[in-house]
């Protein structure tokens, strides 16, 4: 029997809430396809201050770095908003994805035709969006130096070496081969001297290590305007750190709430799974949080974790199953809709996983 180890962070807030639920769904996947998940629950963010002073405890260093994949929850508390250095919950977070060495964060958006009245744009709009939007993390002008910020004249440095390009390229073409196989790179090639360096980079691996991926380029203004006008014409969108900070917040109105977003950062070792959310203080404890992001996040585990897609997809079925069904927790609710809790919702996608079967061949990968 295959055994996986999963580091699970619920850390603050609505966190615990919607992993607990994530977790129940990967135990549900491990016994319909007969594998064994350890998952052990470590502190993080203001749970981790109250534990040892640190937003990310030694401890949890330790079980991180040996963990196949790690499942966190949110971070966040108002309480801590004036805390400094280790003592920001957020700092746990940052310094997470340092040790852990991530360099490509995935964020997949895709509408369910269910709850396209939630979303700002018009429901034909929406009809078959399923993108992935692929931001390199730890590069570019957000860790570029040299910085400073002066009187009359502020410092920002932007910087891109070939491989941290190539690595996060490798990345995207992987997934859109296992998707539609095609990849739309973003960048600002007409203005930067790094965005020439960036779309050169790009086209040579795709051309010398993934022949049958389409790519296109998209100047990244003209790539905001393709997400709200034609979402669906992309299916794996690379780009940048900047540009994919902004484009990945763009498309994340399209679907309609943030509590449906999953994501996933991955690097050389154990990746990072959790859901875009923060650690929603207005209505934590009260059971009434949206754990579709989290389960969808245990998912992204599954498929770029440990490598297991067929399980990915049934979670991904489940989840969609649940939705047509009608079953919604208040943010996705019309007026007047009768709503589930947190823990209910989780215990309907575990059901629909555990009557699953594994994936048709052609939904494998997607
Ligand atoms: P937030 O994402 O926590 O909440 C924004 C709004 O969305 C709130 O009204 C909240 O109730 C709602 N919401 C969020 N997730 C939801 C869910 N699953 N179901 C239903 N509704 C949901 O963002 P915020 O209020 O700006 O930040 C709160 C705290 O979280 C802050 O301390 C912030 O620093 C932190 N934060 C953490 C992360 C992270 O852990 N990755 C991300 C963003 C913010």
């Amino acid at each position: 029997m295959r055994r996986f180890s999963i580091a699970v962070l619920p850390g603050d807030g609505i966190g615990p809430e919607v992993t607990a639920e994530a977790l129940k769904v990967l135990r549900a996947t491990a016994e319909l396809f007969g594998h064994q998940v350890e998952a052990r629950e470590y502190a993080v963010g203001a749970a981790g201050v109250a534990e040892s002073g640190d937003a990310l405890p030694p401890r949890t260093r330790d079980a991180v770095t040996e963990a196949d994949a790690v499942l966190l929850g949110a971070v966040g508390d108002p309480a801590l908003a004036a805390a400094e250095g280790n003592c920001r919950p957020e700092a746990g977070l940052l310094a997470l994805r340092k040790l852990l060495g991530v360099y490509a964060n995935l964020r997949p958006v895709a509408v369910h035709p269910a709850l396209a009245h939630a979303s700002p744009l018009r429901p034909e709009r929406l009809e078959g969006v399923d993108l992935l939007i692929v931001r390199e993390l730890t590069g570019g002008l957000y860790y570029g130096e040299p910085r400073s910020l002066g009187r009359d004249s502020a410092v920002n440095t932007l910087r891109y070496t070939v491989p941290e390009i190539e690595r996060v390229a490798r990345v995207a073409f992987r997934a859109a081969a296992e998707r539609r196989g095609a990849v739309t790179s973003v960048d600002k090639a007409n203005v930067l001297e790094v965005s020439q360096l960036w779309r050169e980079t790009v086209a040579r691996i795709g051309a010398e290590e993934f022949p049958e991926v389409a790519l296109e380029h998209l100047y990244v203004d003209f790539a905001a305007m393709r997400l709200v006008a034609d979402p669906a014409r992309i299916d794996v969108l690379l780009t940048e750190n900047l540009f994919g900070d902004i484009l990945s917040d763009e498309a994340a109105v399209l679907c309609g709430s943030l509590g449906l977003l999953p994501s996933a950062s991955i690097g050389d070792g154990s990746g990072l799974f959790e859901p875009v959310h923060g650690s929603a203080p207005d209505i934590a404890g009260r059971g009434v949080a949206n754990p579709i992001g989290a389960i969808a996040s245990a998912a992204l585990l599954l498929r770029y974790g440990l490598r297991l897609p067929e399980a990915a997809a049934v979670v991904d079925r489940a989840v969609a199953a649940v939705l047509a069904a009608g079953v919604r927790s208040a943010d996705i609710a019309r007026a007047g809709e009768p709503t589930a809790t947190t823990r209910e919702i989780g215990d309907e996608v575990a059901r629909r996983v555990l009557g699953g079967q594994p994936a048709e061949p052609a939904l494998r990968g997607r």
